[in-house]
This record gives C-alpha cells, sequence and structure tokens, in this order.
C-alpha cells in the first residue's frame, strides 16, 4: 500500500489565501475531477461538534468550508451540501453561529441538517455491521471529508478518521459509545465506518489546530497548515507525527491499518507539497510543533484486566472545576450510560456530581461541556 499525502501551508484564515491553498492542495492529489464527477451529488462532512466561535477551533472553519463550496462551484459540481451532526444541538444552529449561511448559498451549497436517522445495514463490516446514518450521508454519492486538527480525550486525536463519528445521526452516537467503549473498540467501529462511508477525499483544517483539552475545550494553536489525501489513516499519521506524536499510539491509527483502511508507516507515504516531494523529518522540522499538548501514553491492550473494577479507578477519568461549571445541565443530558452516571445529586445549585462505577469513560461530558468546566484527570 502507498498513500499519498499533501501538505499545504497556510497561515491565515483570510478566505483568499484559503482559498489558494485549497487549489493547491486539490491539484497536487490530482485535481477534484478525479475523484467526483460534476453530475454527483456532493456532501461536504464537516466537523460540526457544537456550537463555537470560528477562533476558538472547535468546529472546521467557516472559511475552509466556504472556499470548498466556491471550488466546487466553479467546477461545475451543482449538488453540493455541508453538514455534520454534532453531539449536541442541531448542526444547522452551528453552521449559522459561524455565519456561514450567506457563503454557502452563494455558491450553491446547502445546510444539510442530517436530522433524519437511517438504518444501513454493512454486514461485511468487520467489527460493527450496523450504522444509523444521517439520510444526508445515505443520499449523497460523494462524501469529502473536511476535518479538523485537534486532541481528543478517548482517541487522543480526532482528524480525518474519527470525522466520519458524525456521520452517525444525532443521538445513535450515544448507543455507539455503550456499545464500543474502549478507545480501541470505538477506533475499530470508526473504521467500519470510514469503509462503508467511504469519503472520495479528505482534508484537513489544520491551520489554527486545538491543543490540550479537545475535542471542544483545549486551546487554538497556529499549525499553519492544509493536508490533503485519498487515506485517512496516512493524513492522520501526518498531523501526529507533526505534533510529535506516535502514530502508534493512536488507536484509530492501528485499526485502520489493520483493517484494510489505510497506512500509517512513514516509508509507505508519499508526502508533497506545493515545493515538491519532502521527506517525514524534513515536514516535521519544517512544519511540525514538539510542544503540542496532546495525550501521548500508549493505550492499554484490552482484555480481562480491563473488566476488573478496580482497574476503572486507575483509568483516566472526567472531573469537574467548580468554579467554571455554570451548572447548565449539558453534561448530563450528553452521557449516554443507561440512568447516568453524572447527575445533579446535590442540586441545581452545585456542579453534577459522577458516579465512577457507572462511567464508562466515553469523554462525551468533557466533548459537550460548553464552558471547558471538564478536563481529565491526569491530564490537566
Ligand atoms: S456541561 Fe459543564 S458547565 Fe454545564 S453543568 Fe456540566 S460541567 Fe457544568
Ligand atoms: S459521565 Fe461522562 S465519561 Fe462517564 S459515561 Fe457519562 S458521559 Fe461518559
Amino acid at each position: 500500500m502507498h498513500s499519498k499525502v499533501a501538505l499545504v501551508p497556510c497561515g491565515s484564515y483570510e478566505p483568499e489565501r484559503v482559498y489558494q491553498a485549497l487549489r493547491q492542495g486539490l491539484d497536487l492529489v490530482g485535481g477534484i475531477g478525479k475523484y467526483i464527477r460534476t453530475d454527483e451529488k456532493v456532501l461536504l462532512k464537516l466537523n460540526l461538534v457544537r456550537e463555537a466561535d470560528a477562533d476558538r477551533a472547535v468546529t472546521t472553519h467557516p472559511a475552509v468550508a466556504e472556499m470548498l463550496a466556491r471550488i466546487l462551484s466553479e467546477e461545475h459540481y451543482s449538488d453540493v451540501s455541508a453538514g455534520d451532526s454534532g453531539g449536541f444541538g442541531s448542526s444547522i444552529k452551528s453552521m449559522e453561529h459561524l455565519g456561514m449561511r450567506e457563503e454557502l448559498t452563494k455558491y450553491g451549497c446547502r445546510m444539510a441538517a442530517f436530522d433524519e436517522a437511517v438504518r444501513t445495514a454493512y454486514p461485511q463490516g468487520i467489527h460493527a455491521k450496523e450504522f444509523m446514518l444521517a439520510r444526508d450521508v445515505v443520499e449523497a454519492d460523494a462524501v469529502i471529508s473536511v476535518c479538523k486538527m485537534k486532541t481528543h480525550a478517548l482517541e487522543h486525536i480526532t482528524g480525518a478518521v474519527k470525522n466520519q463519528y458524525g456521520c452517525v445521526q444525532g443521538k445513535h452516537k450515544a448507543a455507539g459509545h455503550t456499545r464500543y467503549p474502549s478507545a480501541e473498540s470505538m477506533a475499530r467501529m470508526i473504521v467500519d465506518l470510514n469503509l462503508l462511508v467511504r469519503p472520495r477525499l479528505y482534508i484537513m483544517d489544520g491551520i489554527v489546530a486545538m491543543e490540550g483539552n479537545g475535542p471542544t475545550s483545549g486551546d487554538p494553536v497556529p499549525m499553519n497548515v492544509l493536508l490533503f489525501s485519498t487515506d485517512p489513516v496516512a493524513l492522520d499519521s501526518v498531523f501526529a507525527r507533526l505534533v510529535y506524536l506516535d502514530p502508534e499510539s493512536v488507536p484509530t491509527e492501528g485499526a485502520g491499518a489493520q483493517m484494510g483502511l489505510g497506512t500509517w508507516k512513514e516509508e509507505e507515504i508519499d508526502l508533497v507539497t506545493p515545493d515538491g516531494q519532502l521527506s517525514m523529518g524534513d515536514a516535521v522540522a519544517k512544519y511540525g510543533r514538539p510542544g503540542f499538548r496532546v495525550n501521548r501514553k500508549k493505550g492499554k491492550a484490552e482484555g480481562i484486566m480491563n473488566t476488573i473494577t478496580i482497574l476503572r479507578f486507575l483509568k483516566p477519568a472526567p472531573r469537574i472545576d467548580a468554579d467554571k461549571c455554570r451548572k447548565c445541565g449539558v453534561c448530563v443530558e450528553s452521557c449516554p450510560v443507561d440512568g447516568k452516571a453524572l447527575r445533579f445529586s446535590k442540586g441545581r445549585d452545585h456542579p453534577p456530581v459522577y458516579n465512577y462505577r457507572k462511567c464508562i469513560r466515553c469523554f462525551c461530558c468533557q466533548e459537550m461541556c460548553p464552558h471547558k468546566a471538564i478536563y481529565v484527570r491526569g491530564r490537566r
């Protein structure tokens, strides 16, 4: 297996600069026409995990989505939409919050609500045989995954592979967390999902990435790159290397390689830039950020020991910073565990309280807290 990843430097979200960088990246991977016919129905699968300002680096930046819509319009793609199914709230509201409606409409791109689920069988799935996909995904001929470069509490990073989890419609994502509770099982399920949805192209917004308490409560950090590939495992491995993270420690990387989605191996990746081919070492030296705050610990292997209750107390766990908590209840609503693993057991005047015996460490609460009040113990 040999995969190509294009890396294009881009130091700002100024729309014209983003437009030029997207054009360069698409040219480097052979042009959009190589992957999608103009008469096909195209879906831009953004990362709109929840409503947030563009400069917080929580979502795919609107300039990237808008300039991609512009390029597709200029290339005569007539049926294009953009959307995601975030973890909480409506993705249409997220796009409106980001001010995308007018620009997307200008380029003939519709906003997709991802509000209807379609039970989709996947008998050839290695780990998951069925998904509740958003109808917008099922009805698209071609998906372009426009992901965001961010850290993630459970999977270390959320990039190209993980972005497809938003293809699972709304509340059905919670069931996935309870059915696949470990980072490794979740990763395998998401790899199956990638193999089912098969995005034709992956584009990563790494102009400003998120480090620290990602994927929604971390800190923006300029990485100044856009990455492009048809192989999401290879693309994520370049992201990982740029932040000095061993790709092998990322669950979606190992699962992706084992299940045939792609490769993370350096010798199997051609890295191209507008200045020509670059070795991984040179790319890391030129564009990498060694101080990027990301969990670099290797995950524990699954096995019988994982089922011993006492080990639950040794695992990283979510915690609430009482000074930051505004008692909004989003975390409680987001918890997928039957009967909830955190509740307002001391009343609504106090932060919710965890029941770590019930908690499956999915970190949905940490991901959805709108006030950066939840962190993962030991990784603050
Ligand atoms: S979501 Fe965050 S701010 Fe809201 S109650 Fe939970 S911890 Fe507090
Ligand atoms: S309390 Fe948080 S980490 Fe624990 S199961 Fe619920 S959402 Fe997941």
